[in-house]
C-alpha cells in the first residue's frame, strides 16, 4: 500500500491579504497598531512564512483572531510576523519549521461551524504533528485543525485535509 490512499495534510499560515494590511500599518484584532521589536534570532516565528525571523530583522507583534467571524469559540492572542513582506508559507505537506522548532505542540479540532470538538485536543511531540492530524482527520466531525504552542498558547498555524 502507498501512501497515497491515506488522507494528506496541508499546513496554512495566516491568509497573505491579511498579512499584508499588517504589515502596512492595519490594527490588530485589539484594535492596536502592532507593536515593533528586533528579533534576537530565537522565538520568533513568523505566521506567514511559517519560518523563524531572524537575529536583526524586525518584529511585528500583535493581536490575532484566527477565525473569520466573531463567536464564542473565536479566541484571539498574541502572534508575531515578519515586519517586511515575506513569502506565504509554501505547503508541500510537510511539518514547518515553526511547529518543529516548538518542540511540543496542542492540536484541537474545530467543525465546520467553527466550535472545538470536544476531546480532540492534546498535546503531541511536534515531529509527530503530521501523522496526529491525519489520525484526527479520520473523524467527520473535525473540519480544521489548529496547531499551538503548548507553553504559551499561542496559535501557530491551522491544518487541513489536502
Ligand atoms: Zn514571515
Amino acid at each position: 500500500m502507498s501512501d497515497q490512499n491515506k488522507t494528506q495534510v496541508r499546513f496554512l499560515g495566516i491568509p497573505s491579504e491579511h498579512v499584508k494590511l499588517l504589515q502596512s500599518g492595519a490594527a490588530d484584532e485589539n484594535g492596536q497598531t502592532p507593536e515593533n521589536i528586533t528579533s534576537d534570532g530565537s522565538g520568533y516565528p513568523c505566521r506567514h512564512c511559517l519560518k523563524e525571523i531572524a537575529n536583526e530583522d524586525e518584529v511585528l507583534v500583535l493581536s490575532y483572531r484566527p477565525f473569520e467571524h466573531k463567536q464564542p469559540y473565536a479566541e484571539s492572542g498574541p502572534i508575531f510576523l515578519h515586519s517586511e513582506s515575506c513569502e506565504s508559507h509554501h505547503d508541500n505537506g510537510e511539518i514547518p519549521d515553526n511547529i518543529r522548532s516548538q518542540g511540543n505542540t496542542l492540536l484541537r479540532g474545530y467543525s465546520a461551524d467553527n466550535r472545538i470538538v470536544y476531546g480532540t485536543g492534546k498535546t503531541v511531540k511536534s515531529e509527530a504533528v503530521k501523522q496526529e492530524a491525519i489520525k484526527m482527520f479520520e473523524s467527520d466531525k473535525i473540519a480544521y485543525i489548529h496547531a499551538r504552542s503548548t507553553t504559551n498558547n499561542c496559535f501557530t498555524c491551522r491544518i487541513e485535509r489536502a
